[in-house]
């Protein structure tokens, strides 16, 4: 299993980085991808990645959180660490208008810069959307077709949102703890979308499934957002392992190098 999207490196796991990694490897999880925030994590995400190169792959991104008054040095940055060396993806993008609203602006031409570069580069995108579905789909239109391709992070939308990413080509969808959670509803949604569009991950150290709900989330975890889709799609959880693994070499190239 691949946990696809893990922010490890945070200060959650200073104390205990090595036993959680330990832990997850222990739980048959053979990489976990590290999806930038801003600069103040990258030194941190980058730490972390040199301690363990062949298991931690960064992503490099500005977080549309992370979208203030100063958003075009945190761009340069972006663009400068592009140039310096390779990335498993550019990461994580998007738009979030549930937290704050004040840059949304910014957040669009932050969101449309880093595809811009993700083509260029010729590496998949990692979208974080939140309340932000119809804005980050009309960002997207003009890259239709372009060969843009990546994942929906955390998706947490209903059947029409899933098959509107599906039918817009090229991306799969970010499937975490929250199938898990009873009222969320995901798992009635995820049951009628096909196994090959689907990407596992933790978001740790949020979004922890149950039955740990409420505490901190680690990528160990992956294999509790595996059962679960073993019982939505009624099948072994060596076959979820497998597919979505699959899947996840497909879109992230740069892991089999
Ligand atoms: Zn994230």
């Amino acid at each position: 299993m691949i946990d696809t999207h893990s922010h490890i490196y945070s200060e959650e796991f200073d104390t205990d980085r090595a036993e959680t990694i330990q832990r997850a490897k222990e739980a048959g999880i053979t990489h976990i991808i590290l999806p930038n925030v801003d600069s103040e994590t990258l030194p941190q995400m980058l730490a972390l990645e040199a301690e363990y190169p062949d298991y931690c792959h960064a992503a490099i991104g500005l977080h549309p959180t992370s979208v203030k008054e100063n958003y075009r040095e945190e761009l340069a940055l972006i663009k400068s660490e592009l140039e310096r060396r390779s990335w498993i993806a550019v990461g994580e993008i998007g738009i979030d208008l549930y937290w704050d609203k004040t840059f949304i602006k910014e957040q669009i031409i932050a969101f449309r810069q880093q595809i811009e570069w993700a083509l260029e580069y010729k590496l998949p995108v990692i979208i974080h959307v939140r309340d932000s579905f119809n804005e980050t789909m009309e960002a997207l239109q003009p890259y239709k077709n372009s060969g843009l391709n990546g994942v929906f992070h955390s998706f947490t939308g209903g059947i029409e949102e899933a098959h509107e990413i599906i039918d817009f080509g090229g991306f799969l969808l970010g499937i975490n703890g929250i199938v898990t959670f009873k009222n969320s509803g995901l798992a009635t949604v995820v049951e009628q979308i096909a196994l090959k569009h689907i990407l596992l991950e933790t978001d740790s150290p949020y979004l922890t499934p149950a039955p740990h709900r409420g505490k901190r989330n680690e990528s160990a975890y992956t294999q509790l957002v595996a059962k679960k889709l073993s019982e939505v799609y009624n099948c072994p959880q060596e076959y979820i392992d497998e597919q979505t693994t699959k899947n996840a070499f497909s879109l992230f190239s740069g892991l089999s190098k």
